[in-house]
């Protein structure tokens, strides 16, 4: 079954986000863990959790995706900061043990010029402090578009990451396609070839889910600006490829292009028509 949604706001609760995605067609969706800036986080209400999961049956969510706020950076040469991150994850995990058997996505870090290694070196001991053998979640390092000193660039940054940890079973990879374009791999031209490499470096059994974006830049600027499904460099028919790939297209997709619910909504709808059941 084709898992496609999008971006939603997390501010009305779990059976809020479950409506909302029976509103535009949707049967997974991505959310906010808390405040992106990385603020205090809403208390989990066990009726909520109960009545979205009478949702989500009737309407066939079987697997969500929670971001980390995206200003968390774990690779930071500042302890406070590190700490921040830490605690923020920690608490986060918890937290998804509400939602058990899901997935928890976060931005690797930037190591902001004290060098790859050591921001990884710092990525790896959060990670393997904030694991526990006990979780259900699955904690995924997105591919980012290597913008400033952003770690996550290539799949060998993220296999090094992989390479330190622990509970390697706790671990996946969310790809996003504006990303990786950013980041010089040829989706468009070469998606074999691309798919070919992560699977060599990283294993694609480690891949869980693909943020399914446009891309406002061409291949390999490093810059990360989403755009509009079929509006980008990356185009419809790369899309269309991706989403319908064997080895992809059971992964849940998840759009983050710059819209409002009614262009979820159609974007929802045209992938639909495209996708090949
Ligand atoms: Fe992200
Ligand atoms: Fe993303
Ligand atoms: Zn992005």
């Amino acid at each position: 079954m084709f898992k496609i949604g999008c971006h939603l706001s997390a501010s009305k609760g779990y059976l809020d986000m479950a409506e909302t995605c029976e509103k535009i067609g949707a049967n997974t969706f991505q959310f906010f863990t808390r405040n992106p800036r990385g603020g205090k986080a809403k208390d989990i209400d066990q009726e909520d959790i109960e009545k979205f999961y009478e949702k989500a049956k009737k309407i066939g969510i079987d697997v969500i995706l929670a971001h980390a706020p995206y200003t968390l950076n774990c690779a930071s040469s500042d302890e406070r900061i590190r700490d921040f991150a830490k605690q923020t994850m920690k608490d986060d995990l918890l937290r998804m043990e509400y939602t058990p058997n899901n997935l928890y996505n976060f931005h690797p870090g930037s190591h902001v010029g004290q060098g790859i290694d050591i921001g990884i070196k710092n990525i790896v001991e959060i990670l393997n402090e904030v694991l526990t053998k006990e979780q259900t979640t699955t904690v995924l390092l997105e591919t980012m578009a290597g913008k400033g000193s952003e770690i996550g660039r290539n799949f060998q940054e993220l296999k090094q990451i992989i390479d330190g940890i622990e509970l390697k079973e706790k671990i996946g990879v969310c790809l996003d396609t504006c990303h990786v374009n950013d980041a010089g791999y040829d989706i468009v031209n070469n998606l074999e070839g691309v798919l070919d490499e992560f699977d060599k470096i990283i294993g694609l059994d480690r891949l869980k889910a693909i943020h399914i974006n446009d891309s406002k830049n061409e291949i390999g600027t490093h810059k990360d600006r989403h755009e509009k499904i079929g509006e980008g460099k990356i185009g419809i028919d790369a899309i269309e490829r991706i989403i319908n790939h064997p080895k992809l297209r059971e992964l849940p997709f998840l759009l983050e292009t710059p819209n409002e619910l009614d262009g979820y909504e159609e974007e929802i709808k045209l992938l639909r028509k495209i996708y090949k059941n």
